[in-house]
């Protein structure tokens, strides 16, 4: 098949029989629900734009596994191009959605999984890999949306997985089996977890042989025996339950999405377990994988930081303000942060090597430095957008109350800005301001940028391990003409 198109992933979806729990109710259909369509439409959006010529070089590329024309999110990195075209890709839907598109988390997982099985094979000859290679193929030919799933609760924090009060709070091996293996835990804050059709599970953190257990990687479609995914709840999402609500959502066709996903007894066939109690190796599967989503923050958050921008400089337009020098400035200065956001995800990813598989892996120092300032730039720019918005953005009133025979030509006679602009677009594009800063997309865009692919702190220890300060004192020795000691 090779392609689906957007339409024929939604319909793939209706087929999935996911137990999905949302406000404390089971929901059937969750495809059509209001509060979770929006973040199915953004992943559409990941479909749709693989088949517009306009779009092959940066949505498409050609498998290494087959030799066919693939959706890019499905690809295993070939060069250090796969993966400055990766970036570019997210930027792209991130402009397009002006949400989190959820499709990258797979993407991440495929690759890191990709190049750890091949080492763990190496040292212990194991057909992880082998197996690997063949779910991708199974992943590429259908096309699937893969939730690459890495977060576990994690209890008490001081505490290793085995040492937890209760065993779950980390997910793990049960029981092995002949014919596979039995997990139960749970993987929490999963981004797109309710659309994609399969869960690939990776551990959350480095383990040593106590832990051996949690040492696990494996493959399950989302609707398996036993997987129960409850929806995350987002700022002012009961807007989307409004009738005739669209503006006040700010943004009412795309969205994100995260979850808890918990898992009682699950069963794994062997074909699809790529990691099973080999502890050392968790580590670099974490390592790899976070690595790899830090550097897609620099695409996808630059996206949408676009939309956010463009909707500021709106803001000022609209209120025939956009000729103030501290407007332009302002804008000037949003351009500039995202920008260099972008700077450190195409650095990360020209600076990328070959691993031991043969797979692209980004540099990751670089990798680091563009996630911990993902985690400062987009609060200024948001800052920033605020600004120029003015209080109106959270004061107006409703669309009701702006078509409502009563009040309604009030609101429209006292919330007017320039004259050429119809009051209904200055407050649509306030709106789209308000959920970007606060709203739902504010998920994605602020406490994402802040905590996914990591807490800043996890992004500090890595540039603490990776930033070469022995090697930046010998050069100041040298200079300084400082002996040895
Ligand atoms: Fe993709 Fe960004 Fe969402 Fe992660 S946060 S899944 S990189 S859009
Ligand atoms: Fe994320």
């Amino acid at each position: 098949m090779g392609f689906m198109t957007a339409q024929e992933y939604i319909e793939s979806l209706r087929k999935l029989k996911t137990v999905v729990y949302l406000f404390g109710e089971r929901v059937e259909n969750f495809v059509d629900h209001p509060v979770i369509r929006p973040s199915i439409n953004s992943v559409a959006m990941t479909y749709a734009l693989a088949q517009n010529p306009e779009y092959q070089e940066i949505m498409t590329a050609v498998s290494n596994l087959t030799g066919e024309r693939i959706n890019r999110f499905c690809h295993i990195h070939q060069s250090t191009e796969d993966l400055i075209n990766k970036v570019k890709m997210q930027r792209l839907l991130g402009e397009k959605t002006g949400a989190c598109f959820q499709r990258c988390v797979g993407m991440d997982a495929f690759n890191a999984i990709y190049s750890t099985t091949f080492e763990i094979d190496q040292k212990y000859g194991t057909v992880y890999h082998q197996r690997f290679c063949d779910y991708m193929k199974y992943v590429q030919e259908k096309d699937l949306t893969i939730d690459g799933a890495m977060t576990d609760p994690k209890g008490d924090r001081g505490l290793s997985p085995s040492r937890q009060e209760d065993p779950d709070l980390y997910l793990h091996i049960v029981e092995k089996r002949q014919d596979g293996i039995v997990v139960t835990g749970a993987k929490a804050h999963q981004t797109g977890a309710v659309n994609s059709h399969e869960q690939l599970i990776m551990p959350t953190i480095a383990m040593r042989e106590a832990d051996k257990a949690y040492a696990v990687s494996f493959a399950v479609p989302s609707d398996a025996k036993g997987i129960t995914m409850i929806y995350g709840r987002q700022s002012c999402d009961t807007r989307k339950l409004e009738e005739g609500g669209c503006m006040d959502c700010g943004n009412c066709k795309f969205g994100g999405q995260e979850a808890l996903v918990a898992f009682d007894r699950v069963f794994v066939p062997w074909e699809r377990v790529f990691l099973c109690e080999e502890y050392e190796f968790a580590g670099i599967m974490v390592e790899r994988f976070a690595g790899y989503h830090r550097q897609s923050y620099g695409g996808c958050k630059t996206g949408v930081g676009d939309v956010l921008i463009g909707a500021a400089a709106l803001a000022a337009e609209f209120n025939g303000v956009e000729k103030a020098a501290h407007i332009k400035d302002k804008l000037i200065e949003m351009m500039h942060l995202n920008e260099t956001l972008y700077c450190c995800g195409i650095a990360c990813s020209a600076e990328g090597k070959a691993t031991e598989s043969g797979n692209y892996q980004i540099d990751n120092l670089l990798a680091n430095v563009c996630k911990q300032n993902v985690t400062r730039f987009p609060y200024e720019i948001a800052r920033l957008a605020e600004d120029i918005a003015g209080g109106l953005m959270v004061t107006m009133p409703s669309e009701k109350d702006f078509n409502s025979p009563e009040v309604g030509a009030l609101c429209r006679k006292y919330f007017k800005g320039s004259s050429k602009v119809d009051v209904m677009d200055r407050m649509k594009v306030l709106r789209l301001i308000e959920n970007m800063t606060l709203g739902t997309a504010a998920v994605g865009y602020r406490t994402e940028s802040l905590h996914g692919a990591g807490s800043p702190q996890a992004q500090r220890i890595m540039i603490g391990r990776q930033g070469g300060l022995d090697e930046k004192k010998k050069l100041a020795r040298n200079i300084a003409g400082i002996m040895d000691i």
